[in-house]
C-alpha cells in the first residue's frame, strides 16, 4: 500500500494535437459531412484519470438517428459503395488502416484521455488490432462469392442452380467504452467489406477516436453515406437506431442486459442480429503447471484494461495442490506490474475505470463479497484521488452463489476458488448463465484437449488467456452472445444469400 501510495495520480498535460481535437465543436458524422446535433444538446466527456470534464459530444436526437438512417440508405440503394469494384473497397479499406497508423500517436492519447488505459497499452494494442482487423477484412471484399449447386429431386441438366452472397443492407453498429476505436472497426471491417452502409454509435462514455475515426473515413476515399457516425445515448440514440425500420442488421457489443433488450426491440422487422455479450471467463489451472508463471498469466489477464473486458480471467480455479502458491504468484506479478497510475504517465500498465458510475459498480461488488464472507487476499480498495481508481482485487473463501461469483462485474476483482478433480472444476467452470472464454494451464496436452472438449464458451485457450486474432472466429456460448465476429463467420454475418434456380 505504501508503494502505491508514494505514486502521483494527477494526470499528465495533453498534447497541442489532443488539445485541439477536444475544442472542436460537438458534432456528428452524417452523409460525409460534420452537422450540428437538431436539437443543439450535448454529453460530457470527462477523463477518468482527472475525473474531469474535457470535452463535449453531441447528443443525436431521434431527427438526427433518422437523418444517418436516409443517408446510409440511399448510399446502399443507389450501390454507390457494393456497385464498386470489390478491388475498389478493398483499397478503401486499406487506406483507413494506413491512414490510422499514420495517426496512431494521436489516437492513442485520445483513447487514454477518454477511456483512462494506458496511452502505451493502446498504442501497442488497440491501434495495432484495428488497424489488422481493417486489414485482414479488406481481403475479404473479392473474396466472398456463391457457389453453383447440383439439384437432389430436379432432374439434373434442367435447371442451373447457384447461390450469390450479397450485402445484407444498412448496418446499426453500437459499441462500447473498453476499446472505443478497436470495437468501432472491428465492426466496420466487414460490413465495408461485405457492401454495406452503416450508422456507427460509440459509447457516450467514450466517443472521441471515433469521431477522429469519421475524419479518416472521409480521407480514405470512402464515399459520403457509406459511413455515418452519430453520438448520443444508449437509451434514445442507440434504441432509435435499433428500431428504426429502414436498419436491415444490428451489431452490437456491450452488456448481456442491453443485448437481450436490443434483440427484443430489433424484431419489429425481423432485423439481423449479431450480439457480443458479457462474460465470467474461467481460467482452470492444473496441478503441473508453474505457480509463478501462472501467477503473472492470471493477474494479466484480470488486470489489463482494469478488467473491463469482456474476456477478462475473472474467475480461477487452481487444483488444491496449488492453490496457495498461484496466490502467492498472482500477489507478487500485482505487486511488481498492476499498480494504477494516470492514464498519460508512460510508466502506467492499469490505469482508472472508466467512470465514476463503473467505480460505484466495482467496489459495490468488492463489497458485496465481504458482505457475504468472502476474504480479500489483494487490494479490496480504491487510492483516494480524482480520478476512477480501484487497486487491483483477488477475492478467496468464495463460494459458488454469491454475486462476485455469479456476475459480471466488469472490473479489476478476482475471485479464486480450489478444485479437486477434473470433473469437479468442468462443472465448476461451466456453472455460469456466460460461455465467452475459458483458459486451461497444463503441459499435459492430453488432458488440455480432453477438458477443451468440456468447456462451453467460445473460446478456450491454452497455457495464455486474452489472445485474439482477426483471422480466428470470436463470440459466446449460451448469454454470451449470438453469432460470431472476425474471421471469415465474421464477414459472413453481413451477407445475405441468394438462390437463384433458371429452368432451362
Ligand atoms: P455498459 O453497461 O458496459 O455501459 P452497455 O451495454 O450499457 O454497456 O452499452 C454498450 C453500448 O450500448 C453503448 O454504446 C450504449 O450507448 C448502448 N446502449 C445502451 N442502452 C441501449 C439501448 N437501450 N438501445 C441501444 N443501445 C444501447
Amino acid at each position: 500500500m505504501n508503494e502505491i501510495a508514494a505514486i502521483s495520480l494527477e494526470q499528465l498535460p495533453y498534447s497541442a494535437a489532443a488539445s485541439a481535437f477536444l475544442a472542436r465543436k460537438p458534432q456528428l458524422f452524417i452523409d460525409g459531412a460534420w452537422v450540428d446535433s437538431s436539437h443543439g444538446k450535448t454529453i460530457p466527456v470527462e477523463d477518468p484519470s482527472s475525473g474531469k470534464e474535457v470535452a463535449r459530444i453531441a447528443d443525436a436526437s431521434d431527427t438526427d438517428i433518422d437523418h444517418a438512417v436516409a443517408a446510409a440508405r440511399a448510399a446502399f440503394d443507389d450501390a454507390r459503395w457494393s456497385g464498386l469494384p470489390p478491388i475498389s473497397r478493398e483499397r478503401m479499406i486499406n487506406r483507413l488502416a494506413d491512414l490510422i497508423e499514420a495517426n496512431a500517436a494521436e489516437l492513442a492519447e485520445l483513447e487514454a484521455i477518454d477511456n483512462g488505459k494506458p496511452r502505451t497499452m493502446a498504442q501497442a494494442g488497440d491501434i495495432p488490432m484495428a488497424v489488422a482487423h481493417l486489414r485482414y477484412m479488406a481481403g475479404w471484399s473479392g473474396k466472398v462469392g456463391g457457389e453453383v449447386m447440383s439439384p437432389y429431386a430436379m432432374p439434373a441438366g434442367a435447371v442451373l442452380n447457384y447461390t450469390v452472397k450479397e450485402p445484407v443492407g444498412v448496418c446499426a453498429q453500437i459499441v462500447p467504452w473498453n476499446f472505443p476505436l478497436m470495437m468501432a472497426c472491428q465492426k466496420i471491417a466487414p460490413a465495408l467489406a461485405a457492401g454495406c452502409t452503416l450508422v456507427l454509435k460509440p459509447a457516450e462514455q467514450t466517443s472521441l477516436t471515433t469521431l477522429r475515426l469519421a475524419d479518416l473515413v472521409a480521407e480514405a476515399g470512402i464515399p459520403a453515406g457509406v459511413v455515418n457516425i452519430v453520438t448520443g445515448l444508449g437509451e434514445t440514440a442507440g434504441a432509435r437506431l435499433v428500431e428504426h425500420p429502414d436498419v436491415d442488421k444490428v451489431a452490437f457489443t456491450g452488456s448481456t442486459e442491453i443485448g437481450k433488450l436490443i434483440n427484443r426491440n430489433a424484431t419489429g422487422t425481423l432485423k439481423r442480429v449479431t450480439l457480443e455479450l458479457g462474460g465470467k471467463s474461467p481460467l482452470i489451472i492444473m496441478p503441473d503447471a508453474d505457480p509463478a508463471v501462472v501467477g503473472k498469466n492470471a493477474a494479466s489477464a484480470i488486470f489489463m484494461n482494469s478488467g473491463q473486458v469482456c474476456i477478462a480471467g475473472s474467475r480461477l480455479y487452481a487444483h488444491r495442490s496449488i492453490f496457495d502458491r498461484v496466490i502467492e504468484g498472482l500477489a507478487a506479478a500485482t505487486a511488481s506490474t498492476w499498480v494504477p497510475r494516470p492514464s498519460l504517465d508512460p510508466l502506467a500498465r492499469m490505469g482508472p475505470l472508466v467512470s465514476r458510475e463503473q467505480f460505484d459498480r466495482v467496489t459495490g461488488y468488492i463489497e458485496a463479497g465481504r458482505k457475504a464472507g468472502a476474504s480479500v487476499a489483494i487490494g479490496g480498495d480504491a487510492p483516494s484521488a480524482g480520478g476512477h481508481y480501484v487497486n487491483p482485487t483477488v477475492l478467496v473463501d468464495v463460494d459458488p452463489e454469491m454475486s462476485v461469483v455469479r456476475e459480471e462485474i466488469f472490473g479489476p476483482v478476482l475471485v479464486a476458488q480450489r478444485f479437486d478433480d477434473i470433473d469437479d472444476v468442468a462443472r465448476q467452470a461451466n456453472d455460469t448463465c456466460f460461455g465467452l472464454g475459458a483458459s486451461i494451464w497444463t503441459n499435459d496436452l492430453s488432458l488440455m484437449h480432453k477438458l477443451a472438449s468440456r468447456i462451453k464458451s467460445g473460446t478456450v485457450w491454452g497455457n495464455c488467456h486474452m489472445m485474439l486474432d482477426s483471422a480466428l472466429p470470436f463470440g459466446g456460448f449460451k448469454q454470451s452472445g449470438i453469432g460470431r465476429e472476425l474471421a471469415r463467420e465474421g464477414i459472413e454475418a453481413y451477407l445475405e444469400t441468394k438462390t437463384v434456380i433458371v429452368k432451362l
